[in-house]
């Protein structure tokens, strides 16, 4: 079964939310943070692995990467 890597580069992020609310199982944003975190670095679910794909395309500034890892 496929499984993707999620990592968000954090010098990129300007904590637009936008992953939050398209993946709120994936990314949070901590009410101190100033840059989101991944909550699932490693998903193997089909319906997460899109989710964090919709987020990576979301991202207003190209800091989230989802890589295939299996
Ligand atoms: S969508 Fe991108 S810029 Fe916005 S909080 Fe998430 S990682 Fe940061």
């Amino acid at each position: 079964m496929a499984a993707c890597r999620i990592t968000v580069d954090e010098g990129r992020c300007a904590a637009s939310t936008t992953c939050v609310l398209v993946a709120p199982d994936l990314f949070e944003l901590p009410p101190d943070g100033d840059t989101a975190h991944v909550k699932a670095a490693l998903v193997d679910d089909p319906g997460l692995i899109e989710l964090a794909r919709e987020a990576e395309e979301s991202c207003p500034t190209g800091a989230i990467q989802v890589d295939l890892v299996a």
